[in-house]
């Protein structure tokens, strides 16, 4: 017996903050959304640094945000979600000196945070279905609709969000290796929650401590952080565990349970809309390259999408206007980071010519500018 499918009116894979905010933003129109979580518990395991930016970051960042009502208060999360202001960054090259940059962002718990991010989701109205995966999608040419094809159920959707994060699982199960739809750069990441001695800081460590890439300090309490690196693919000797072991083992850091994950650094996917599907974060490659950072555009490319499928519903809009607006809000900043990156990658090649780079380009001129997306000056 065939197993019946379900319809429903938007279908959004992945329960992260790119479709948390999505859904919560469709339920609070009336739309019908179901979100498919594959984790049986949102936020678990975490596979972040924990650094949670606050709006004023998010709107000196990036563009055309500041008249968003919606998404200011959205960024107005409460305290108990804040475990450590993080007001300044530290960005040490590899002989120890250190630069000093202001930072308006706070540390948590990403399980605490995707999990508050889905619970407003659902008191929207918005339903979540976790520990189940999408799986495949199959094309039925008789009713010429797609199937989405979970490991307990059949589906189909008048519109599709892709939320599930770096390796974008709607548009692999439908184009494969196609480029044109999947995030590039992947990038290996190890993460450490630790003990011991940690700085009031965000600290960001360039070298061979993490060639082509950094690593990370990210206090989460007076004795608390997350402790990471992230590599480019294929250019470390040895592995990230072992790399992130030394690092600790050299701050006198004590590792008390590990993670990890890719990050997609190539910028945004050429096209985040195909037919009825959209692109949501991390699955439109909307991570900054040159920091990693993605909570914030991930929350609001969500929001976008929900109101082009709004506009869409009600107007008759192009959905294709989401990919606009993503653009007009992101593209200076993305393209920035990837210009900070391609230059570390062709340039920052062992610990002395990178520490007499950054120093030759300076605090202004590059690292800081590389850390908030700026136009890097040696490329103005
Ligand atoms: C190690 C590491 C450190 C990072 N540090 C930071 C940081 O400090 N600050 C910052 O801003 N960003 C950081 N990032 C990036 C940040 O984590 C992402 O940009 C952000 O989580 C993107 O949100 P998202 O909702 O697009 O995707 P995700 O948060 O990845 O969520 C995708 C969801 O989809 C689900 N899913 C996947 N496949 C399926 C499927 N087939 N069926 C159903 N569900 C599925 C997943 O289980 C997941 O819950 C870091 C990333 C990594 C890997």
């Amino acid at each position: 017996m065939a197993i019946e499918v379900e319809h429903r009116q938007v279908i959004v894979i992945g329960a992260g903050p790119a479709g948390s905010a999505c859904a919560q933003k469709l339920s609070e129109s009336g739309v019908d959304v179901l979100v498919i979580e594959r984790r049986d518990i949102i936020g678990n395991p975490a596979q972040c640094g924990e650094c949670i930016p606050n709006w004023g970051e998010v709107v000196t960042t990036f563009s055309n945000l500041d008249e968003h009502q919606w998404l200011k208060t959205y960024f107005d999360f409460p305290d108990r979600l804040r475990l450590h202001r993080l007001d300044n960054m530290r960005v040490f090259l590899p002989s120890g000196k250190s630069y000093n940059f202001e930072l308006d962002a706070f540390s948590g718990h990403r399980l605490q945070f995707d999990g508050f991010l889905g619970e407003k989701a659902i008191q929207a109205g918005a339903e979540i279905r976790c520990g189940e995966a999408l799986k495949k999608i199959q094309h039925q040419s008789k009713s010429n609709r797609d199937v989405l094809v979970t490991d307990k159920g059949r589906y189909s959707c008048d519109y599709l969000i892709d939320a599930s994060g770096s390796l974008a699982q709607v548009a692999r199960l439908r184009k494969g290796q196609e480029g044109l739809y999947r995030p590039k750069d992947q990038v290996p990441t190890i993460y450490a929650q630790v003990q011991g001695k940690i700085p009031d800081s965000f600290d960001v460590f360039i070298g061979s401590v993490a060639p082509s890439g950094f690593a990370w300090i990210i206090p989460k309490g007076p004795n608390s952080a997350n402790v990471g690196l992230g590599v480019r693919a294929g250019k470390l000797e040895g592995n990230l565990k072992q790399y992130l072991q030394k690092f600790c083992d050299d701050l006198n850091l004590e590792i008390l349970s590990w993670g990890g994950g890719w990050i997609a650094m190539g910028g945004p996917v050429e096209n985040m809309v195909s037919g009825n599907t959209l692109a949501v974060g991390d699955a439109a490659g909307l991570v900054m390259p040159s920091n990693g950072g993605g909570i914030s555009q991930a929350i609001i490319s969500g929001c976008f999408a929900a109101e082009a499928i709004i506009d869409n519903l009600d107007n008759g809009i192009d959905l294709l206007e989401y990919e606009n607006r993503v653009k007009a809000a992101f593209s200076r900043a993305l393209n920035n980071s990837l210009r900070s990156k391609k230059m570390s990658y062709a340039f920052m090649k062992g610990d002395l010519v990178t520490e007499v780079l950054l120093r030759i380009l300076g605090p202004i001129g590059g690292i800081k500018r590389a850390m908030e997306c700026d136009k890097p000056l040696w490329l103005l």
